[in-house]
């Protein structure tokens, strides 16, 4: 059995928890390795690994850094193959999607090889008599990233591109579902010439996880995962006195007016609501359909799509989407789909039956589609993060624009219309943090940012982009007054003092 360590200054680190956590093969239901699950003491080796980086690569300069992260980027790009297929191995995501993943990671580590402009102060000459005031931004020391399953490329590059960029040295707690690219990740960090402790991964469950949260030396959290742990992850970290950046889950919807060209909707939504199993976080598992001409076409035409899909194992250059990723996810998806039933919607395609010959044993799950389902169920409500898609129809716009922002969850919306006056009301009214005007999952490009409202946010500064250098940075603002010798000592001052 391959076991997945953790690894630390620079180098494989075993661990002796005597805890493992176990991965599986999606495709088969086997298990294919097995997974550390740190103490607390190897959490804090690893932090002490972190905090002996730090006074070097902090003051190594920002252009010096970025050359680090150029040739990251190009060792990722030459072993793009091999990542994505160790990806899509413990995921179960297909090869190209799980090429996206890496991709979309990627992106981040570009905006992060321009850190030397982004890391530029801010400076006034004589904001006063001989007075000038400067601001600097300056990495705040150890910091970490604990991070979901479903994105084990992508999320960890989000946060650590950044971070590491501007100077912070990181610890890593990935997904214990999927913990092998991560480690190859920060091998590659390694090798494109971050010194040992700028980037360790720790493998674990909540023990790591509170670890991490009550550790003197580490100064920020960012989180990505279920809304409840987000929330958790959010007060104790900041309890703890640390920065806090949470994301949590989702419910997106797409929301299409009767004016929209249909024939790209439904390939929009089949993507959207199926593509990776439904296990993103901006996928689209909610359709509202305005008025009931547009939602009869629209149900009658997915009926139609949805035997077009395949599903496959994860190298299955043709397959559309494959496995879910455990054994308990799968359970988890289906106990949904009959809570629906029980709930009342009407269940136009039931996927659970789905068994992909030769790998009866695999978590597959075949698309449902769901009609008539009602504000109130629960199972409108909840995350289900599975290949479920929902709809939910509407009378009017208003009706429509209220669903996603009512909703507990404010991650991604999208709506589809031909109509700009419509599409530019629903985009400043919408009580959503990322929208999408004809574009089903608005996942914001690098350089812009990353985070949803309500419950899939806690904390106000979102992922990567500006947003991220000022979460993994601190201001210091500086004003400085130098002595004219031809000037005499200005008397002492008891009042605030004032520009005048
Ligand atoms: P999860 O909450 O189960 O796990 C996320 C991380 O938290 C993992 O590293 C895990 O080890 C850790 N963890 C699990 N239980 C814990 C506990 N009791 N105490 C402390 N830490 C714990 O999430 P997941 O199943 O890996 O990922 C799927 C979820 O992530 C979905 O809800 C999805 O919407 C969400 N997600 C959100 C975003 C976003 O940006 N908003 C992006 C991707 C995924």
């Amino acid at each position: 059995m391959r076991d997945i360590n953790h690894f630390i200054d620079g180098a494989v680190f075993a661990g002796a928890s005597g805890r493992f956590g176990e991965v599986f093969d999606p495709n088969t239901g086997a298990v294919q390795a097995r997974v550390q699950l740190a103490t607390a003491g190897e959490v804090d080796r690893a932090v002490q690994a972190a905090q002996n980086a730090f006074e070097g690569w902090s003051s190594t300069n920002p252009q010096r850094r970025a050359r680090v992260m150029f040739d990251f980027k190009r060792l990722v790009e030459a072993n793009m193959n091999e990542l994505a297929e160790l990806l899509s191995s413990e995921h179960g995501k297909v090869i190209a999607d799980s090429k996206g993943d890496i991709q979309r990671g990627l992106e981040v580590i570009e905006f992060a090889c321009g850190i030397p402009h982004a890391l530029k102060g801010e400076y006034t000459q004589g904001a006063g008599p001989g007075i000038d005031v400067y601001s600097m931004r300056q990495p705040l020391g150890v910091v970490a990233g604990i991070t979901p399953f479903n994105f084990p490329a992508m999320i960890p590059m989000w946060m650590f591109g950044v971070a590491i960029a501007v100077g912070n040295t990181f610890v890593l707690k990935p997904s214990e579902r999927d913990p092998s690219v991560p480690v190859r990740l920060a091998e590659l960090m390694l090798e494109a010439g971050a010194p040992n402790g700028v980037l360790n991964v720790v493998h674990g469950d909540k023990t790591a996880v509170d670890a991490i949260l009550t550790h003197p030396l580490v100064h920020a959290v960012s989180f990505v995962g279920s809304s409840d742990i987000a929330h958790y992850v959010y007060q104790t970290g900041a309890a703890n006195h640390k920065r806090v950046q949470a994301m949590g889950g989702a419910k997106n919807h797409g929301i299409v007016l009767p004016d929209a060209d249909m024939d790209q909707v439904i390939k929009d939504l089949a993507g959207a609501a199926y593509g990776s199993a439904g296990e993103r976080c901006m996928a689209l598992p909610v359709v509202v359909p305005v008025g009931k001409k547009t939602a009869d076409e629209l149900r009658e035409r997915m009926v139609a799509e949805i035997p077009s899909l395949r599903v496959g194992v994860s190298t299955d250059a043709g397959a559309h989407y494959g496995p879910v990723v455990t054994a308990q996810h799968r359970e988890r998806v289906a106990g949904w789909i009959e809570k629906g039933v029980q709930e009342g919607a009407e269940l136009v395609v039931d996927g659970r039956d789905f068994s992909l010959q030769g790998h009866e044993k695999g978590y597959f799950i075949g698309p449902s589609l769901f009609d008539h389902v009602k504000p109130e169920m629960s199972s409108y409500q909840e995350e289900i993060f599975g290949p479920v898609l929902q709809i939910v129809r509407a009378e009017t716009f208003e009706e429509a624009l209220a669903l996603p922002s009512n909703h507990q969850y404010g991650n991604g919306v999208a709506i589809f219309t031909q109509n700009g006056r419509a599409a530019r009301d629903f985009a400043a009214w919408v009580n959503v943090g990322m929208v999408g005007i004809n574009v089903p999952i608005p996942v914001p490009v690098a350089y812009h940012t990353f985070g949803g409202w309500k419950r899939s946010a806690f904390g106000d500064i979102n992922q990567h982009g500006m947003e991220g250098v000022r979460f993994w940075t601190k201001t210091k603002t500086v004003t400085a007054r130098w002595p004219d010798s031809a000037l005499e000592h200005s008397d002492s001052s008891f009042v605030i003092p004032t520009m005048r």
